[in-house]
This record gives C-alpha cells, structure tokens and sequence, in this order.
C-alpha cells in the first residue's frame, strides 16, 4: 500500500515537473489553458492523495476528528498519534490525551501543534489504536 502510494505521488510528480517544463516553451493559449489545468489536476490529485492515502478512509478520517476525547478514551485508546499536515513532511508524534479535557475534539486540537521536524503549523490528530496496530492474534 505505501509502495503504492509512493509511485502514484512520483507519478503525480513527475507530471507536474513536466506540465511546468512545458508551460516554460512557447504555446498557444489554447495549448497553456489545457496545461494549467491538467497541472491543477495533478496537483490536487496529489494533494489528496497524500492526505488520504487509504481509498475509502475518508469518511472514517473525517468522522475521527468530530469525536471527543471522552468518546476517544471509551472505545479503548488514551493515547493520540499527530501527523504533521504537511504531506511533504510527514512526521509522527505519539502523545499522551491525559492532558486535555473529555469535552475537546481531536479537530479542536489539529491547529494547536507545530511540527517538531519541519514547523510545520497544523496537524492530523487520530485516537492511537494499539491492539489494532498489534494485530489481534
Ligand atoms: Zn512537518
């Protein structure tokens, strides 16, 4: 899955490196119109991608970040993985919820972290599952 992903971003990439080489040349604006826009494509397509790289876990990401920490802590996990929101960065911190209140939501908390390894403003806070991550045998 994340060989996956990593091939369709250099894919996306390599794309986008050649539409600007392209828009670089001489075009007519019909041709340069057509381009920008293939560009933006693969640009959002990218950008997407990054964020959600599991297809179909949208839904379940977006339902995550609306759930409390009381709701968080009562399905099992007391601990919250960070993800910077940069998709070019990455970075992961596991933290401890024991610090914030049963009423604060995991999209309250995203804008509140700064990124240690890029500064980076904003993250992805999800509830850590650690038996799920474990495996259930
Ligand atoms: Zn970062």
């Amino acid at each position: 899955m994340i060989e996956e992903k990593v091939a369709r971003l250099r894919a996306y990439d390599n794309n986008i490196t050649r539409y600007r080489r392209l828009l670089e040349t001489d075009l007519s604006d019909l041709e340069r119109e057509f381009i920008e826009r293939r560009l933006n494509e693969e640009r959002s397509a990218m950008k997407s991608l990054a964020n959600h790289p599991v297809s179909g876990s949208r839904d379940l990401m977006q339902r995550q970040q609306k759930i409390t920490l009381k709701e968080t802590r009562e399905s099992g996990p007391t601990r919250l993985i960070v993800y910077c929101a940069d998709y070019k960065c990455a970075h992961s911190v596991v933290i401890d919820a024991g610090r914030w209140g049963d009423d604060v939501r995991l999209s309250d908390l995203e804008p509140k972290f700064t990124c240690q390894a890029c500064g980076h403003r904003g993250a992805d806070v999800r509830p850590l599952f650690e038996h799920a991550l474990m495996g259930t045998g």
